[in-house]
């Protein structure tokens, strides 16, 4: 199975951070791939714009290292890269001065499509805006890519919001949340929208409770001082798990239309019931062999913000109703993955007593590290000695159905910026779904600020704090375990 690719059309691609570490390790890369996969016309033009001085040509050998470091295996055909470098110009600009918008503005084609990626701190994203329109840049059909983090609360998002909506309209503003471009994200509702087998049981009397997680093996690194301001839960339940949870929950749209899904994302995060503060537990890392603790990384010993966090979320509408959604995310575990899980509630009665032994179907959604699916069915143990049942998975893993593209599977990045160019807006969040996500999200923040509450700590290379263990075992589930 060969994947198809679609070409865009003609495009000025103006990259706002170019010289960024986003920029490096995945704007440039994920745009030489589908240059390479005959997604891109020749003729577009990818512009870099950062603060830095530099030429075109100096842009070009930026460019040049960053896909030697990060797509090597891509770089083989020398031609090929310097065909895709022909296509870069830089720009030296600074968001907040006034030099360097002629020129950019002298670069951009009227008749082809505009788009703008903020990949900035979002407190330029104004400045950005404002400057776009004062130098006749940005017009009514220009589109503006922004990064996370949108907002750090719902006052902030809410001005990031007005301030964007005074120069573009909510149809030109792509919101990027990463996990929504991943492959099994998007497959996600192929299975539940594209098949009659799951949606009649998708629903709190087939399904028992679902699970996601976002488990990562690495600390925060080099970038303890802007983490310890948000932690996990507005680094990534906020938005990531939100998402996910969004596209898990949501009733189908009438047609898969970027405003019919988000309006039906909305609805799941306004319907979220508030958590009780025993559904909430957070978590620090401690110093390990290969690693020191979350509080040395960030440099507070009295910081209390978490690197992990798991919570059971209620989503209280008719189909949820009784089903529980455990979230957990968290740095320094035991592997790196990603997945979501769909436990079913077991068969009301087996035929085949006791003996035969009994479990429910699984459906898993693994996003990381191997994208694919499973479900687990059960069946007869082979061979004679009478009905004795087991589980068995029936798998899906992308890169062993899809051959050779399944491996070349575009990087989320790669999709998104093309649906920025093609003007599909599906995958990218509206102002009020972040708002909405904010909304709930703030009131649980500020009454573990209001109980002093600190969080828990727990041994790195494990499955975070035992409490998070006990958030399941006292309603007699329990988690997946994490392992890569
Ligand atoms: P970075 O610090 O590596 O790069 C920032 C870029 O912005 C540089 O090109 C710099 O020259 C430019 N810049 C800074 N001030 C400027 C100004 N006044 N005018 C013009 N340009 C200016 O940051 P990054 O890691 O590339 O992140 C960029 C954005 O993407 C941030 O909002 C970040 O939160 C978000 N983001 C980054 C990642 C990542 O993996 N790096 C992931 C998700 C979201």
């Amino acid at each position: 199975m060969v994947a198809r690719v679609i070409p865009v059309e003609d495009f000025d691609l103006v990259i706002f951070g170019g010289t960024g570490d986003l920029a490096r390790r995945k704007i440039l890369p994920g745009l030489f791939h589908r240059y390479l996969a005959g997604q891109i016309p020749r003729e577009a033009r990818i512009v870099g714009a950062a603060r830095s001085e530099m030429d075109a040509e100096g842009y070009r050998a930026f460019t040049r290292e960053a896909l030697q470091e990060f797509a090597p295996n891509s770089c083989k055909d020398g031609g090929q890269v310097e065909a895709f470098l022909a296509m870069l110009s830089y720009v030296a600009i600074d968001a907040r001065g006034d030099g360097g918008w002629t020129e950019l503005a002298g670069l951009m084609r009227p008749d082809v499509v505009q788009a703008f990626y903020f990949s900035v701190a979002p407190a330029l994203f104004g400045d950005l805006a404002e400057r776009l329109h004062g130098h006749g840049i940005a017009t009514e059909a220009s589109r503006i890519v922004v990064e996370k983090p949108f907002g750090r609360d719902l006052e902030s998002a809410r001005q990031l919001n007005r301030g964007l909506a005074e120069y573009f309209t909510e149809e030109q503003i792509y919101r990027i949340d990463h996990y929504l471009g991943k492959e099994t994200v998007q497959n996600l509702m192929a299975v539940r929208f594209g098949n009659v087998l799951f949606e009649p049981l998708w629903n709190a009397q087939f399904v028992d409770h679902i699970q996601v997680t976002v488990a990562e093996t690495v600390g925060v690194g080099g970038r303890g001082e802007y983490y310890d301001k948000s932690g996990a839960m507005r680094d990534m339940v906020q938005n990531h798990l939100m998402q996910l949870l969004c596209l898990i929950a949501m009733e189908p749209p009438s047609k898969f239309d970027p405003d019919a899904v988000r309006d039906e994302k909305l609805k799941v995060i306004r319907a979220l019931d508030p958590v009780a503060p025993e559904d909430i537990v957070r978590g620090q890392y401690r110093a390990g062999e290969d690693g020191p603790s979350y509080l040395e990384e960030v440099g507070d010993p009295r910081s209390t913000t978490e690197s992990f966090i798991a919570l059971k979320v209620h989503v209280a509408n008719w189909r949820w109703n009784g089903t529980p959604f455990y979230l957990r995310t968290g740095k320094r575990l035991r592997a790196r993955m990603s997945e979501i899980v769909v436990v079913f509630k077991e068969p009301p009665h087996s035929i085949f007593g006791d003996d035969a032994g009994r479990s429910a179907n699984i459906l898993t959604i693994r996003l990381q590290p191997d994208e694919g699916m499973t479900l687990q069915v059960t069946i007869k143990e082979p061979g004679p000695g009478g009905m004795r049942l087991i589980d068995v998975p029936l798998d899906m893993s992308f890169a062993e159905a899809l051959g050779e593209s399944g491996n070349q599977m575009p990087d989320a990045y790669e999709r998104l910026i093309m649906d920025v160019v093609r003007g599909n807006q599906t995958l990218f969040m509206r102002g009020d779904e972040v708002e909405a996500a904010w909304a709930w999200t703030d009131p649980l923040i500020a009454g573990w600020e209001a109980r002093r509450d600190k969080p828990q700590a727990y041994h790195p290379g494990t499955n975070g704090p035992e409490d998070s263990l006990m958030l399941l075992h006292r309603d007699g589930r329990r988690w997946r375990d994490l392992e890569a």
